[in-house]
């Protein structure tokens, strides 16, 4: 079994859409993960962002495999109490008064868009269709997501761009207001903060400002929280620094399911007004499995516990990168992000970086604007992010004496 990552392992029967690393790995604990060479590493991508209570939590584990002996999959023309039990978990501790669940985040997304757009087809306003993402934002890989986004190496060769979907730029005011203010506007979409753009967090006085806009023109908000949700912050969700900045419309996913693949679209019961019977579904979403393992995880993430260990090594995170940046000015430019959701832009190449520090057997993600980006378990311990930022520190040294051998 251990040879199925040995380099000439075939990849031939694989799509080709990922470049990836030459490693593989077998079972992981808690913020290590064990790789099939019998090599261990310091797990700061968690998944992606996905695993926010580490690798096999026992809690998780015990409960996935409880449900696993009892049901998995039933359809939702039934209800599912697991499911219930779940929506009224995340209702209590949010804005949302009601939840689709899906596999995925961009599913998630999808949901949203299509909420908002059905909400003024309901209100007798049909021509409100146009929907405003931000330059930099990453929403998945549906045509809807990418054309929210707009990356163009994410729509370009896969046709015509969708109508309907258009780009602003933060701090371009004049731009946004416009947009807001538009007749044929049904939402605004945006990342409280930025992932895959480069950890990226929008000051908490704009999502205020956002929400105040949208208000007075009838204009829906939706964020995604796919990445920054669920804890990543120090909060349940990113948005809840901004006091007055709630959206009407939610995607989540990733850490939902502590690594279990779990979506949700939340929204108030006004913005949900017109998904009614027959206006969405989904096959696999909110399956009694996933749900037993998401309420499991949501429970364990939404604790003072969790998010205040959260802030904790956050604040230490900030202090010790922020020192790497001052003795290696010519490897680290910035160090950016929200709590666990940490970005440090390089002056070398992002992904040369991410070999060097997994040499030193610490994972860490890539992300735009040639950041790395730490996205540890919110359950990573001060010794854990002590040793990561050791691992740091040994591959900035390896970087600047490549620079200076160049
Ligand atoms: C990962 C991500 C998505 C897409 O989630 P998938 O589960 O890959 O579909 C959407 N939005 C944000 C902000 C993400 O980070």
């Amino acid at each position: 079994m251990s040879t199925a990552t040995s380099s000439n392992a075939s990849q031939h029967h694989i799509m080709g859409v990922y470049n990836r690393a030459p490693l593989a790995f077998e079972r992981g604990r808690g913020a290590r993960l064990f790789s099939t060479e019998g090599g261990e590493y310091l797990d700061c991508v968690a998944g992606i962002a996905t695993n926010g209570l580490g690798h096999a939590h026992p809690v998780l584990v015990d409960v996935l495999k409880a449900q696993a002996e009892k049901l998995w999959h039933v359809s939702n023309i039934y209800r599912i109490p697991e499911q219930e039990a779940l929506a009224d978990a995340i209702c209590a501790a949010t804005f949302g008064d009601v939840v689709f669940f899906t596999n995925s985040g961009t599913e998630a997304v999808e949901c949203a868009l299509k909420t908002a757009r059905k909400y003024h087809s309901a209100n007798g306003q049909p021509e409100r269709i146009d929907i405003y993402g931000f330059d930099g934002s990453f929403h998945g890989r549906t045509y809807a997501a990418v054309n929210a986004s707009g990356n163009p190496s994410y729509v370009d060769g896969f046709g015509p761009r969708l109508p309907g979907y258009s780009q602003l730029t933060f701090g371009d005011h004049e731009a946004i207001k416009a947009a807001i203010a538009s007749p044929t506007t049904a939402a605004i979409i945006v990342e409280p903060v930025q992932g895959e753009g480069g950890a990226r967090a929008i000051p908490t006085q704009c999502l205020k400002g956002l929400r105040e806009l949208c208000d007075e023109h009838g204009v829906l908000l939706i964020y995604d929280e796919v990445q920054c949700g669920m804890g990543r912050t120090g909060k349940l969700f990113a948005h809840e620094w901004a006091e007055g900045g709630a959206p009407h419309i939610m995607a989540v996913a990733k850490a939902l399911g502590g690594g279990f693949p779990i979506g949700a679209c939340l929204a108030t019961t006004e913005a949900a007004k017109g998904m009614t019977v027959a206006a969405h579904g989904s096959t696999f979403g909110g399956n009694p499995l996933a749900m037993a393992v998401g309420k499991a995880a949501f429970d364990l993430i939404n604790s003072p516990e969790t998010l205040d260990n959260v802030n904790t090594v956050a604040g230490f995170f900030t202090q010790q990168l922020n020192g790497l940046k001052d003795r290696f000015p010519d490897v680290i430019v910035d160090i950016r992000g929200k709590g666990l959701l940490i970005g440090i832009k390089l002056i070398p190449n992002n992904r040369e970086f991410m070999v060097l520090a997994r040499d030193q057997h610490l994972l860490v993600a890539g992300g735009g604007d040639n950041c790395v980006r730490l996205l540890p378990p919110l359950n990573l311990t001060i010794e854990e992010a002590s040793e990561a930022v050791a691992k740091l520190e040994k591959a900035c040294e390896v970087a600047r004496a490549k620079a200076s051998a160049a």
